[in-house]
């Protein structure tokens, strides 16, 4: 049975609005680049009421206690839980990827949302010993406020539950900016916090020009604080604009995370894991490997196998559970990666498989391996996210090192090697937030996610990810 794709409205103060305006922005499905939907287009007046009731919203929850908020929390969780299967057809539809990997992020979210309904629970403060009798020091956490939450379209539930589910269960409200390329997946996780009967303003969603929105709601004074996912180019700006306002930020943003496959590596391990992890979402994953650096021992034959890999990939419509990868996100992703793949052939690289565009309708590409791209080839430094990867060789550990270290960039990085010694001394020297040996064990919301360098920083897990939404109060008490 074909399910109908839902129209988005804005959510603000409890209530599914339209813009007062009425505009609309179109949603089209990336499979058959169809228009499937509308999403509501806020303007200023709309910001307007979402900033009031995130400040009503703010006020009501924060006193909220914690026990309290984790019993809502937890009912947020099973809702969600109930619909899986229901918003992964909306989420393909939107996003393109494949339809079980619509329903793993789901299942990931509301592993999310009940692990920080736990955290909210652990916000301890301290005593201090005190330097006379009768006075009491105490370090209190307290909520910082209204957020202001951007999240892109790659991952429209995931990136948005964790930004809500932070805030929520440190005691602040949310005004949250879906993408409007992926609109209804994000609604109807929002839908889940309604429905479970939150008081109105703690969660609010809007849609817009995205420039428009966050310039005005982080310059507002009613934000206390900014979290944001995208690239590194934004990221700056936005960070600036708080900068400029004093808001708490978490930045979490573009990544080319190295993979370095060494002499002593498993190598059918490392070829399973670094395939799946290259082109799942049609490598549209901030932490995806990107620059394949593999010991030249290993060389021929990684390439020979990852090539045979990535050709046997079935890309289509998310909706047939038979393909494996999806299509890109919108036709500006298909645009970027003709542009790498031409750069790269221009400056000698070799395509072992794919480089183009799959078929003329849908953003399709063609899952794609390279070697021989040179250093200063643009996807060599710029996040290609997308389906391409380079592969060179090393003979020298030393000088991998290095070339895992030579980008601004420092989100995830990944290595293959057998020994203790080589495992401590790649987890010690590379520059990046998240190190992942012989698997791909990142992103799970116990532990941090997050970046360094021009990735950005905060954490978006772990109990540091509860940490950016809270602020330490020192009380200080003589009795009389
Ligand atoms: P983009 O930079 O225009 O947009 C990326 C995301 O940021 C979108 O969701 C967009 O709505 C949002 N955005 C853009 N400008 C904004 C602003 N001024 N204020 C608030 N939000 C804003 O580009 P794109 O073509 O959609 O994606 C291209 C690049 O974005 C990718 O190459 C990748 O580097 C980055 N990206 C990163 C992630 C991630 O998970 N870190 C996700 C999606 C895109």
């Amino acid at each position: 049975m074909t399910q109908a794709y839902p129209n988005t409205n804005l959510h603000i103060a409890g209530n599914w609005v339209p813009a007062i305006g009425g505009e609309t922005i179109d949603v089209l499905n990336p499979a058959s680049e169809e228009c499937i939907g509308k999403v509501a287009h806020a303007r200023i007046e709309d910001l307007d009421l979402a900033l009031e009731a995130a400040q009503s919203g703010f006020d009501v929850w924060k006193k909220v206690s914690p026990m309290d908020r984790y019993k809502a929390m937890r009912k947020v969780a099973s809702l969600l839980k109930e619909r899986i299967d229901q918003i992964a057809v909306i989420l393909t539809q939107e996003q393109g990827k494949p339809i079980q990997q619509s329903k793993g992020e789901i299942m990931l979210a509301v592993d999310i949302i009940d692990w920080f309904a736990e955290e909210g629970r652990r916000t301890y403060g301290r005593i201090i010993p005190a330097r006379m009798e009768g006075v009491m020091q105490s370090v209190t956490k307290e909520p910082v406020g209204p957020v202001a939450g951007f999240i892109p379209w790659n991952f429209p539930i995931n990136q948005g539950v964790r930004k809500i589910a932070s805030a929520l269960a440190a005691g602040c409200s949310i005004i949250l900016k879906g993408a409007e390329e992926t609109p209804a997946s994000t609604a109807a996780l929002v839908k889940c916090f309604a429905d479970a009967g939150l008081p109105p303003g703690v969660v609010n969603l809007v849609y817009g020009v995205p420039s428009e929105i966050s310039e005005y709601l982080i310059s507002n004074p009613i934000i206390r604080k900014v979290t944001f996912t995208g690239s590194t180019a934004v990221g700056k700006q936005l960070a600036s604009l708080a900068g400029a306002h004093m808001k708490k930020v978490t930045m979490e943003l573009g990544g080319h995370a190295p993979a370095i496959v060494c002499e002593d590596a498993d190598i059918d391990v490392a070829l399973n894991v670094l395939v799946d992890n290259k082109f799942r979402n049609a490598g549209q994953v901030c932490v995806a490997p990107t620059r394949f650096l593999i010991h030249e021992k290993h060389y021929n034959n990684f390439v020979n196998r990852f090539t045979d890999m990535a050709s046997k990939i079935t890309v289509g419509d998310g909706m047939d559970s038979s393909n494996m990868m999806g299509p890109l996100a919108h036709n500006r992703r298909i645009e970027a990666m003709e542009g790498f793949v031409s750069d790269a052939i221009s400056r000698g690289a070799k395509i072992t498989t794919g480089g183009q565009r799959k078929g003329n309708k849908g953003y399709f590409f063609e899952p794609t391996v390279l070697t021989d791209v040179p250093i200063d080839a643009r996807m060599m430094n710029e996040e290609p996210f997308g389906p391409l990867a380079p592969i060179s060789s090393f003979t020298d550990f030393d000088s991998v090192i290095e070339e895992a270290n030579r980008l601004d960039y420092g989100l995830a990085s990944y290595a293959y090697t057998s020994s203790a010694k080589t495992a401590e001394i790649i987890g010690s020297s590379i520059e990046s937030g998240m190190v992942s040996i012989n698997h791909h064990g990142i992103a799970l919301i116990e532990t941090p996610f997050g970046g360094v360098k021009d990735s950005g920083y905060g954490s978006e897990g772990g109990k540091e990810g509860i940490e950016g939404y809270l602020n330490t109060k020192f009380i200080s008490h003589k009795t009389l």
